[in-house]
């Protein structure tokens, strides 16, 4: 099967530069990317689904073979009603392999969605969206971790006193 729409899958609370990375390569290997942002779970969020929505059009505007959408319940049902053929994503360390195997053997139990993994950048290997809110809440430098945009809506809505 060809493999020419394919999902990225996450929570982006927020979207970080490990996360841009995978979804730009995976941009360039495939005719079309969705990046999917799974609703399930959104109420613990920091971001409501809706500024995720809007950050990551933000940061992908450049390219024109991505598009974002938001989804609940299954993973592998969007796929089946979009017609998309595999899931991609990051793997960033032998801490990561255990879980996306699991989710990968059972997606394609579900729906016969092939996972495809590509392996993180190092230079954003250490990076997941809940570590850059803990730094981000007591002030570290956030500013190579996450695109500008984010940096200035994280800091927005940390002012406001929400600290997710
Ligand atoms: P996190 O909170 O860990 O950043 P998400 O659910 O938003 O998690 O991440 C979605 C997917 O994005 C992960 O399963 C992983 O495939 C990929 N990903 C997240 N961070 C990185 C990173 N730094 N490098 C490569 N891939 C990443």
């Amino acid at each position: 099967m060809r493999v020419g729409r394919v999902v990225c899958p996450g929570s982006f609370d927020p979207p970080t530069n490990g996360h841009l990375d995978i979804i730009r390569r995976a941009a360039r290997l495939h005719d079309e990317v969705i990046v999917v942002i799974g609703a399930n779970r959104a109420k613990k969020g920091l971001f409501t689904v809706e500024e995720r929505v809007d950050m990551l059009r933000e940061v992908t505007s450049d390219l024109p073979n991505v598009s974002v959408e938001t989804f609940r319940g299954l993973l592998v049902e969007f796929c089946r009603e979009h017609g998309v053929s595999a899931i991609v994503k990051g793997l960033r360390a032998v801490s990561d392999f255990e879980y996306e195997m699991e989710m990968a053997q059972m997606n394609y139990r579900l729906g016969q969605v092939e996972t495809l993994f590509m392996t993180a950048n190092p230079l954003y290997s250490f990076l997941r969206s809940s570590r850059v809110r803990e730094v981000a809440t007591y002030g570290g430098d956030i500013t190579s971790l996450v695109p500008g945009p984010i940096e200035e809506r994280l800091r927005a809505k940390l002012s406001a006193g929400d600290l997710g």
